[in-house]
């Protein structure tokens, strides 16, 4: 019995973000500079977080570079 584990990915929008991160569970580790962009690594802060997205159980953080930026779009695909 085999069966493809779907990718589960939900992009996260909230104007509240610290609640929302607060809700993710994510918060200490955000504002102790513990969470890094999924693609060029990149510590993640208030000012260079472009979005985030939950895939599994994971919370994972993008920056706003545009390269990331474009990875991520290609990503969601
Ligand atoms: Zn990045």
């Amino acid at each position: 019995m085999f069966r493809k584990e779907k990718k589960k990915i939900n992009l996260v929008y909230d104007d509240d973000l610290k609640g929302m991160l607060r809700k993710l569970g994510v918060l200490d580790d955000f504002a102790q500079g513990r969470k890094k962009c999924k693609f060029c690594k990149n510590i993640i802060n208030m000012k260079n977080l472009h979005s985030l997205f939950k895939e599994s159980e994971d919370v994972k953080f993008v920056c706003d570079s545009p390269e990331c930026i474009k990875k991520l779009l290609t990503y969601l695909k």
